[in-house]
């Protein structure tokens, strides 16, 4: 039987494949279900009923959140876990920065006026939204180490210069 092309990558379908395959492999399947389901996702995404749906789940978590503090930091930790996953996975791949930056300007040189205001009041929100602990962990810990390792730095250089410059004889004296 003459096998198709793989609907991912286009490759020929190998013949050990089931005989309704159509993909090459493992990896292009599970990259064919998760492009269905995005597709998916975004087709029922600006329903009327899924927006009232999803409205009805946030109004929810956001009741439990502010009634379950453990909960709710649960659900914190669980953000952080993430982000810093994503972060680190981004930082990794000079190709996936690159990427991200231009794409992050290219939203922002998109952005009407409002938009840009209404993403400044998101960030001011969200700022607000931060307990101390968390503005001193996210913004004034990095800084301070930022600011440390500077000095140290400074410091290094410093004791370097002294130990390897010859000191020059002083005219003024002699
Ligand atoms: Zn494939």
């Amino acid at each position: 039987m003459k096998r198709g092309t793989c609907e991912v990558c286009g490759k020929p379908i190998p013949d050990t494949a089931g005989p309704r395959a159509v993909t090459c492999g493992a990896a292009c399947s599970r990259k064919r279900n998760s492009l269905r389901e995005l597709e998916r996702y975004r087709s029922i995404r600006d329903t009327e009923a899924w927006r009232a749906t999803r409205a009805e789940y946030l109004a929810k978590l956001r009741d439990r959140r502010s009634a379950d503090p453990a909960f709710d930091e649960e659900i914190r930790a669980a953000n952080r876990a993430a982000t810093a996953r994503w972060l680190a996975a981004v930082k990794a791949d000079p190709a996936r920065v690159a990427e991200y930056r231009a794409r992050r300007q290219a939203q922002r040189d998109a952005m009407t006026p409002e938009q840009r205001a209404a993403e400044r009041a998101t960030k001011r929100g969200w700022y607000a939204s931060l307990s101390r602990e968390e503005r001193v962990r996210i913004y004034y810990a990095a800084r301070a180490l930022r600011a440390l390792e500077r000095v140290q730095g400074i410091a290094a250089d410093l004791e370097q210069r002294a130990t390897t410059t010859t000191p020059k004889p002083d005219p003024s004296h002699g």
